[in-house]
């Protein structure tokens, strides 16, 4: 589904637009120049789907050429091993990030606790994937014609990352699964969750312009982006918290 000239969104599950296994994540594609890329993969569990997706949208999915994921959890890494092997994608992820990718580690990538909450099949296994390139955070890296620049945004979870997409007809920010619409949060009962890391990520994140906001799940902002971080940041400022995106 071609959002903008840029981006598409190829997957997504139960609390997106059901595009390929209910478990996933919103994927996107972005087309710059040559290249292609995306920006997390889902859970791996129906990668048919969102190939047979990106075929739909004249996207060759051979073609993908760097992959970036916003964090560790099931649902938005757990298909990079598979999407590395069939596409010899270069696979970017924080620096915070990297060890638990790379370990594939249940208890370190949050899997166990969530398989206990019972948010994912009990015979689901994660494949643990190098990282190619480990982003330390404010890099502006060349995609094509345009530039994605990683920015570090703990509170969700460990070494969370958004990307911050400019050069284009609009600008955009993929923001997993630290921001979403109507300023929502998403806080869960895991230990590297925080709310002091999620209140300072806010307040970074609120000297970012952008137009679109493109975050994991729920719905999809394509102007006006900002003003749904503006309305977490006073949240906190105002010492409360976020509404969560997703009741759990
Ligand atoms: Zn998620």
């Amino acid at each position: 589904m071609q959002l903008t000239p840029d981006v598409f969104l190829i997957g997504g599950g139960s609390f997106g637009f059901d595009m390929s296994s209910p478990y996933d994540c919103h994927v996107y594609a972005i087309r710059s120049g040559q290249e292609l890329a995306l920006i997390d993969v889902g859970t791996g569990l129906d990668n048919d789907s969102i190939i047979s997706n990106m075929r739909q949208d004249h996207l060759d999915p051979g073609a993908v050429s760097q992959i970036f994921v916003t964090h560790y959890h099931a649902d938005h890494a757990g298909g990079l091993a598979a999407w590395r092997d069939l596409t010899g994608a270069r696979v970017h992820a924080s620096v915070g990030s990297t060890p638990a990718i790379t370990s594939g580690d249940a208890k370190a990538i949050g899997l166990e606790a969530a398989q206990r909450g019972g948010f994912y099949p009990t015979d689901y296994e994660f494949r643990a994937c190098p990282v190619d390139v480990e982003l330390a955070g404010g890099e502006p890296l060349p995609l094509g014609e345009l530039t994605i620049t990683a920015h570090n945004s703990p509170g969700h979870c460990h070494g969370h990352a958004v990307y911050h997409l400019t050069g284009g007809d609009r600008s955009y920010l993929f923001s997993g699964d630290c921001i979403f619409h109507g300023g929502t949060i998403i806080l869960q009962n895991i230990p590297d969750c925080s709310i002091p890391d999620y209140a300072e990520t806010m307040e970074r994140l609120s000297t970012l312009q952008f137009d679109a906001l493109l975050p994991g799940h729920l719905s999809i902002t394509l102007r006006n982006g900002k003003r749904h971080v503006d309305t977490a940041v006073n949240a906190f400022r105002s010492l409360g918290l976020p509404r969560q995106a997703i009741q759990l």
